[in-house]
């Protein structure tokens, strides 16, 4: 075997091994490039996936304004509405405007924010639920 041989054997080895990502480092941050922005996805058993972040939270008016639409009544404290927790054929709940907080006189169901509202309507999980309201900060 002359040197051109040995060369050309380490470089197929090379390549071999770079196809099958062996050899690759890995951070625990994963990769980024020089503005920070994330250039690689993170490796698997990274923790932290993410925080909900109430101030990402839709605003009540905007947020109700889409479940209800002109079915608004506006009170001193928010919005008269049709309950759509229980047949309900006149507004018989409020959404409050203060902390997007929701109760129904008719049925009694009680929702802390749009949060809670969303979750109770959907039955999503509190992270998807955050996830689907823009209110869920990705993991860094
Ligand atoms: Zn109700």
């Amino acid at each position: 075997m002359d040197l051109t041989d040995f060369f050309d054997a380490v470089r197929a080895t090379l390549k071999y091994r770079v196809a099958l990502g062996i050899g690759k480092k890995k951070s625990a941050a994963g990769e980024r490039d020089r503005n920070g922005a994330r250039t690689r996805e993170m490796p698997a058993n990274y923790s932290a996936t993410g925080a909900f972040c109430r101030d990402l939270l839709p605003e009540a008016g905007d947020f109700y304004r889409q479940h209800f639409g002109d079915g608004m009544r506006v009170t001193s404290k928010g919005w008269l509405v049709r309950c759509p927790f229980h047949d309900d054929a006149t507004p018989s709940a409020i959404a409050y405007r203060a902390d997007g907080g929701f109760h129904c006189f008719g049925c009694g169901v009680h929702c802390r924010d749009v949060l809670d509202f969303h979750q109770r309507l959907t039955g999503q999980d509190f992270k998807t639920a955050a996830q689907a309201l823009g209110a869920w900060r990705a993991g860094r």
